[in-house]
């Protein structure tokens, strides 16, 4: 099925912006990395009026007619509304987006018998957040490229020209695989965990290896999950199920590294008995299982958080400049609170006349501080109090805290109230 058309007009054709001499092309800004951030960061700018190029292969993903990716995003109201602004989710089938209305939280391996139950309606608020496909939200996002006349080179970063020791430069200028020179006034590093913009700058990231995976695969289910999203925390690790269109949902278990590796071997039919007789001795009332639809897939767990995300006319920004537990599903809205900061700084009048000058960067990178630290306390803290049992005192203040939340709608509606605006603060 083809995607609707855009609801904005493209500006002026690529190639009359951008000036070329010699085969080395010069831009504003350019973008590494062409999945989901770079894709939703270049289209933003090119709408403020930067020339912007986007540099980087197209990502590997298949868009499924029958069935879903096996990466599914919860992204939250806040980034929702943000990408429709952007005009993003009008591109959006409809029909392939799942609502999540309620959570249904229990700590498996904890004396708390009380499960804690978030709702939206009770909240007061539309939903606690949506469902999508990585693949749904790259075709957006590549479609926002094509017609906002963003300079699209897929070939990879492979070097960057050292900065001038000191002497201000007014540009940065990096190397494409293909030999092509680019520069660019500010240069901003999509370009995922493992960034090769972040390593050519030598920027310092501090790692902490969870000794886990993620295990993702979506299921059919026996019944309607009724918009509810569940979650056990367990010494099994942290099992979520996400609700998506119809009879189905999506699993991420986040499992310690021996449990991942039992997961992974099994066959898709085994592996949904497994996680089903997993969820029934929690005595839990979430829709039975059916059949595993796709091929599991792992993802080894690590945090990594770079204390200062840029370097000379040089930025990072989502997961290149902070990866985090996708426990809380924010990684992606973490990237997307990223862009718009930045672009709201790049939009000042200061801005406009040089994107790329330290005081602008700056002004972005405190602005984003407090947003990803506090993600990090809160998925490490989580991890770290459901690893193993939890020590005489600690243990027993973490189980009174749970009853309080579990049985406090006031407490519960503060929480929906933070995490849904989650994205751009
Ligand atoms: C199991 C799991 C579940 C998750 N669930 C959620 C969720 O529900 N909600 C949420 O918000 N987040 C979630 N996340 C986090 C989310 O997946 C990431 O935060 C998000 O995908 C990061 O996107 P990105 O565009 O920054 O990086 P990536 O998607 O990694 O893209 C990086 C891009 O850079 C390109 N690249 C790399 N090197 C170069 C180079 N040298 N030159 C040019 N291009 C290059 C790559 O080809 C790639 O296209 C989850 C993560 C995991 C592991």
């Amino acid at each position: 099925m083809p995607l609707p058309a855009m609801p904005f007009q493209a500006s002026g054709g690529p190639t009359s912006a951008f000036s070329s001499t010699g085969g080395e092309i010069d831009v504003d800004i350019a973008v590494i990395g062409a999945s989901v951030a770079g894709l939703f960061a270049a289209q933003a700018l090119a709408r403020l009026g930067y020339r912007c190029a986007l540099v980087g292969p197209d990502p590997a993903v298949s868009r499924q007619q029958d069935g879903f990716d096996q990466r599914i995003f919860a992204i939250s109201p806040a980034s929702w509304d943000w990408m429709e602004q952007q005009g993003l989710t009008a591109a959006i089938d409809a029909a392939r987006v799942g609502v999540i209305d309620r959570m249904h939280l229990e700590a498996a391996s904890w004396s708390s018998p009380q499960p804690i139950v978030l709702d939206a309606y009770r909240a007061a608020v539309d939903q606690l957040a949506l469902t999508v496909e990585q693949s749904e939200l790259i075709a957006v996002g590549q479609q926002a490229i094509a017609m906002t006349g963003v300079l699209r080179l897929k070939d990879a970063l492979v070097s960057l020209r050292a900065d001038q020791g000191g002497k201000p430069a007014s540009r940065r200028s990096i190397q494409l695989e293909n030999g092509q020179q680019l520069h660019a006034k500010l240069l901003m590093g999509c370009d995922g965990a493992g960034s090769k913009l972040r390593q050519l700058a030598n920027i310092a990231s501090r790692r902490f290896d969870y000794q886990s995976s993620a295990v993702v695969a979506n299921f059919d289910i026996d019944s309607h999950h009724r918009h509810t999203a569940f979650q056990w925390f367990s010494d099994q690790g942290i099992l979520a199920l996400l609700p998506l269109p119809g009879h189905a949902m999506s699993m991420v278990w986040s499992a310690p590294q021996p449990v991942a590796e039992s997961l992974m071997g099994l066959e898709p039919a085994a592996l949904c008995r497994h996680v089903q007789a997993f969820i029934d001795v929690q005595g839990c009332d979430a829709p039975g299982l059916r059949a595993c639809i796709n091929r599991p897939a792992s993802f080894p767990l690590v945090e990594a958080l770079c204390d200062r995300p840029f370097a000379d006319r040089l930025v990072l920004i989502a997961d290149a400049a902070h990866v985090i537990h996708p426990m809380a599903g924010q990684g992606l809205n973490l990237g997307i609170g990223d862009i718009i900061e930045l672009i709201a700084v790049l939009s000042t009048r200061s801005a406009r006349h040089d994107p790329g000058a330290l005081t602008v960067i700056e002004r972005y990178a405190r602005r984003r501080v407090e947003a990803v630290l506090a993600m990090s306390w809160l998925t490490k803290g989580l991890h770290q109090a459901f690893r193993a049992p939890l020590p005489g005192l600690i243990g027993g203040f973490a189980n009174w805290a749970w009853s309080r939340v579990a049985a406090s709608s006031w407490l519960q509606s503060a929480m929906i109230q933070q995490a849904v605006r989650q994205g751009p603060r």
